[in-house]
């Protein structure tokens, strides 16, 4: 399905003053963030309020297949989440602070953000002969 959705996956938990929205990666299905207790007059108002207030800013939408997913499952050079775009090569600059990187590493030698992601979605690699 290439829909493309205005939020990630959520679920809603009724609290006591409204509901909480919690917002789900569309990749790793991982529980990324959850709302305080929103109301609003309708459930796409307050879905809304939810979304924009504390979902959004955790979620990077791709420009590809148009799910949400959270930052270490999306490729920034691409734009694309990591499943249609695998981040194969090496960066040359860490996406968390910026610095020129050194040697192939998994995580930056300055501020320890990840650098690196190909691999660790499946098994399978794109082999390049
Ligand atoms: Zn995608
Ligand atoms: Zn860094």
């Amino acid at each position: 399905m290439n829909e493309t959705r205005k939020t990630a996956n959520y679920k809603i938990t009724a609290g006591k003053n409204g509901n909480l929205y919690g917002f789900f990666c569309g990749l790793s299905k991982a529980l990324v963030c959850e709302s305080a207790e929103v109301k609003g007059a309708s459930s796409e108002e307050e879905l809304c309020i939810a979304w924009e207030g504390y979902g959004r800013k955790h979620f990077n939408k791709c420009r590809k297949c148009g799910i949400w997913v959270a930052d270490a499952m999306y490729n920034p050079d691409m734009l694309n989440c990591v499943r249609c775009s695998p981040i194969e090569d090496y960066p040359d600059y860490c996406p968390g602070c910026g610095a020129k990187t050194r040697e192939p590493s998994y995580f930056c030698h300055i501020c320890g953000s990840k650098l690196f992601y190909g691999g660790e979605m499946s098994d399978e690699k794109a082999e390049c002969d």
